[in-house]
């Protein structure tokens, strides 16, 4: 399967093209032409998939090639959990974009609304959102959605647990000129059913498991390690593997300040993101990263939600996380884009044991396992 064969424009095959991708992925092959034809949407596919290009591409041609409802008005509305999220999707239109005459902005949340009122008063054709800002600028006069024609709700399931449901719900029932609605979520819980059910029409459901084909490469460890010891059991594996861009998952914000501080002490340029960081600083921490002036972010579950960093080389579980989910979503960090990626969960207390064994099994994940002892480490599975 090629780009070409999925019957998108000439400006949007060059826009692919130069952003380097060769052949649509699963995700992208399968919801293509259901959407290219007017279909609405239930994917349930993870971040990674390539799911934004999925909706990206599609929307561009059909904005393109029909005629706008009422001049100047937006056409097509993206909602997202956060703000990470939304920019990271506004940059994907931007590219695909980059040879047709669409408008797209985004807004969000945690900074001052002048500058995005600004850009919405100029024109924007697609408007990439986070649900309270959106609510909130509606409330004030500023965006009206009534000629809106596609709408996209992404990582539909985030959205509900982080509290938006009303929210999201406000706005669908406040548009009511007909619309294509495509629902995106890594899992399809009820809620998300209901949503569907209410606002959709016959949807096509796609979904892209996680087959041996396209599941991530990722070698995964589990340390059984003193307490005491992790930060420096830690430290030696990141300098053991050369690992030059690491995430260090810990359960509590307080932790992350903790251990972010423990890895500077001991020479290694480390950051905390969570939720109390402010949003600028937690944003200006994240391109250091991806620019690789940063060898260890270290967050907390809700911090590193949806981020798009393809080249992360190794994940620590610094602490077992609470919800088998949560271990899913972070060693998907690496492994990524068909790079081979490494976790390590460090595992002290029985408690963590338990809970490791039960992520063990819920997950049906091959764990190697490893004694972390007198600073030497040991394999459990030698002989076996
Ligand atoms: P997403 O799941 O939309 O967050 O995309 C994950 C990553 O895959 C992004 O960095 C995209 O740039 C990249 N990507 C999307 N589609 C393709 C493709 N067909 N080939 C290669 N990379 C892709």
């Amino acid at each position: 399967m090629t780009f070409k064969e999925l019957n998108l424009s000439a400006p949007l095959l060059r826009a692919v093209q130069e952003a380097g991708y060769e052949t649509p992925s699963p995700i992208q092959a399968a919801a293509i032409p259901p959407v290219l034809s007017g279909r609405d949407l239930m994917g349930c596919a993870q971040t990674g998939t390539g799911k934004t290009a999925a909706f990206a591409l599609p929307m561009l041609d059909r904005l393109t090639a029909n005629a706008p409802r009422r001049k100047g008005a937006i056409r097509a509305l993206i909602l997202t959990p956060t703000r990470e999220l939304a920019l990271q999707i506004g940059e994907s239109f931007e590219a695909y974009g980059k040879y047709l005459k669409l408008r797209s902005t985004v807004i969000f949340g945690g900074v001052g609304q002048a500058p995005q009122v600004e850009a919405l008063k100029k024109g924007v054709d697609i408007l990439i959102a986070c649900p309270g800002r959106l609510n909130d600028l509606i409330g004030q006069g500023f965006i009206d959605l009534s000629a809106l024609e596609i709408f996209v709700l992404d990582e539909a399931d985030r959205m509900l647990d982080m509290g938006f449901i009303h929210d999201v719900t406000r706005i669908l029932d406040a548009i009511k000129s007909r619309k294509n609605l495509g629902m995106f979520s890594a899992t399809i819980s009820r809620e998300v059913m209901d949503i569907s059910w209410v606002y959709q029409r016959d949807p096509v459901e796609i979904t892209v498991r996680a087959d041996e084909q396209n599941k991530p490469d990722i070698q995964q460890y589990r340390i059984e390690v003193e307490r005491g010891d992790k930060t420096e059991i830690t430290a030696r594996l990141l300098e053991a593997g050369s690992y030059e861009r690491a995430i260090a998952f810990c359960n509590t914000k307080n932790m992350t300040d903790r251990l972010s501080g423990l890895l500077k002490m001991r020479g290694f340029s480390a950051e905390a993101i969570h939720g109390d960081i402010q949003q600028s600083v937690r944003e200006k921490t994240l391109n250091r990263f991806r620019r690789g002036e940063l060898r260890v972010l270290v967050a907390t579950d809700v911090a590193a939600r949806g981020l798009d960093i393809d080249d992360v080389d190794v994940v620590f579980n610094y602490d077992v996380p609470d919800e088998n989910e949560y271990y899913v979503h972070r060693i998907g960090r690496t492994g990524r884009a068909k790079r081979h990626g490494v976790a390590y969960t460090l595992v002290s207390t029985i408690t963590e044991s338990m809970r490791m064994d039960d992520i063990e099994k819920a997950t049906k994940n091959k764990v190697h396992r490893l004694k972390y002892e007198k600073g030497t480490l040991l394999d459990l599975e030698e002989g076996k």
